[in-house]
């Protein structure tokens, strides 16, 4: 049978407009269709305006900083409607790039929503198209926890579109979006409140990194609500612009802005999943094997759809690989192994490898820690920017298996760390690299001492 497509890419967001590309360029017929914005997530409503968001509110802090260096600069006013103005128009331009670069590959974009009619056919836009193979690559969606009031709660989506910036923000979760906008809010000037169930935020990176972040934050001045959940939200009884935060320990916030950042699902429903016979996993995302497969043979699927490694270079690493597979002559899978990864929260952290919980679980582990003030911070006296920095080594191979960090610069300096974890570095590589001084990434090739040693019953909880 003769299909209209080669391969028909149903999400023009990260992984999917790189898997179009790729295989456009192999000389495939490709069409990809996107229901809502070029660029998917990260482009619109996720990395990119975060990190912008980033980028403004460290001035302040800055202009604060200067005076410790001889500078008399007052921190001034931060005009939010014209941030978010800018802000736009480099999403815009964005937006532009992607649709350029696909139709320079030769990709047939559609614009609007695709549904599977049968495994092999799809609608959209009332259209009907027929393709070889199809690449699922919708992302995922913000979900709410499901209390009373909580449709008074914001999603993250809506933070980059708010007309004025909140004077009291209260953020619902740990991970680490509601870690980054706490950062992002208070550096602006907000009274930010972060409410978390566990006893730190940031679950699933090391304990003692989460441990610091969460010291800073509260030196920065930040309230953090650790160990409770929200019970319900209300309108303020006297303004109803307002919003009544209650909590599990019976505390009563007032704010002017409340957003939920419990979690994402994948985007899979009304998809027609279901006509196409494709499985979902016991999570809700689409099953798929190492090679991005489903249990459909001509039907894949990339990105945050599958629950994976939710990142936007882990997205697109999975749709070039997938392409060059198919169409490129050359199989392969994406790495989800040694992945680098970063929170923009103030100060950042990133890491890459293993945590020294999950590091235990494989032998007995050398731990090498420092901790200190950056240099910068003993002239500008600001809180809650204390810096540490982490080996977790195999003590048998003397291999590094983890490497993490808090302080500034952390995702600029952690990028070249993860070439050598990814190259099998051992403690003896990194400490005959001679470190460039001064600066805190020297650390990492100076630290001679070990900590401690740390085996599984010496777990932190
Ligand atoms: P997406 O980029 O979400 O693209 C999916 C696209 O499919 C969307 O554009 C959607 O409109 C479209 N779509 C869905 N259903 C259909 C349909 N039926 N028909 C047509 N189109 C459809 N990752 C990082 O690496 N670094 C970061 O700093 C970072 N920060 C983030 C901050 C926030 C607030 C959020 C929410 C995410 C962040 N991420 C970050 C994660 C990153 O954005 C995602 O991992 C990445 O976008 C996933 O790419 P994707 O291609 O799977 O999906």
């Amino acid at each position: 049978m003769a299909y209209d497509f080669d391969l028909f890419v149903i999400g023009g967001g990260s992984g999917g407009t790189r898997c179009a590309r790729i295989a456009a360029g192999h000389g495939a017929r490709v069409g990809v269709a996107e229901e809502r914005f070029w660029g998917g997530t990260c482009v619109n409503v996720g990395c990119v305006p975060k990190k912008l968001m980033v980028q403004a509110a460290e001035y302040g802090a800055w202009a604060e900083d200067a005076r410790g260096f001889g500078w008399d600069m007052p921190r001034g006013h931060h005009d939010w409607p014209r941030f978010i103005a800018a802000k736009d128009r480099e999403i815009d331009r964005l937006q532009g790039v992607y649709r350029t670069l696909l139709g320079k590959a030769g990709v047939t974009t559609f614009e609007a929503r695709a549904t599977f009619l049968d495994p092999h056919t799809l609608e959209i836009g009332g259209k009907r198209v027929t393709a070889a193979n199809i690449v699922i690559a919708t992302g995922s969606t913000p979900h709410k926890a499901d209390i009373p009031g909580a449709e008074l709660a914001g999603i993250t989506d809506d933070l980059f579109y708010l007309p004025q910036r909140p004077a009291r923000l209260a953020i619902v979760g740990g991970g680490y979006s509601a870690v980054e906008f706490a950062s992002i809010f208070a550096g602006l000037g907000s009274e930010v409140h972060l409410i978390y169930r566990q006893p730190l935020p940031l679950r699933g990176f090391d304990h003692e990194l989460r441990q610091a972040l969460a010291e800073n934050l509260l030196a920065q001045g930040l309230h953090l609500h650790r160990g409770v959940i929200p019970t319900h939200i209300a309108l303020d009884g006297v303004c109803d612009a307002q919003r009544r935060v209650h909590l599990s320990d019976t505390t009563e916030l007032a704010v002017d802005y409340v957003i939920m950042t419990t979690g994402r699902i994948p985007n899979v429903a009304s998809l027609g999943l279901d006509r196409a016979g494709v499985a979902l996993n016991a999570q809700g995302a689409v099953a798929v094997d190492a090679g991005s497969r489903t249990n459909v043979a001509h039907v894949y699927a990339i990105g945050d759809v599958t629950d994976r490694l939710n990142l936007t270079p882990v997205a697109i690493a999975e749709g070039h690989a997938l392409a060059d597979t198919l169409f490129g002559g050359q199989p392969r899978e994406a790495s989800h192994e040694n992945v680098p990864t970063a929170v923009f929260s103030s100060p950042p952290l990133a890491t890459v490898g293993l945590t020294e919980e999950e590091a235990i679980r494989r032998g007995p582990m050398d731990i090498y820690v420092t901790r200190f003030t950056p240099m910068r911070h003993t002239l500008t006296g600001r809180h809650g920017r204390r810096a540490l920095i982490k080996l977790v080594v195999d003590q048998k191979s003397q291999k590094v298996l983890g490497a993490h960090m808090l302080g500034e610069d952390a995702a600029e300096i952690m990028q070249g760390i993860g070439i050598a974890l990814r190259m099998g570095a051992t403690k003896q590589d990194f400490d005959r690299t001679i470190g460039i001084h001064p600066t805190a990434a020297e650390e990492f090739v100076t630290m001679r001492t070990r900590t401690r040693v740390a085996a599984a019953a010496e777990a932190a909880e």
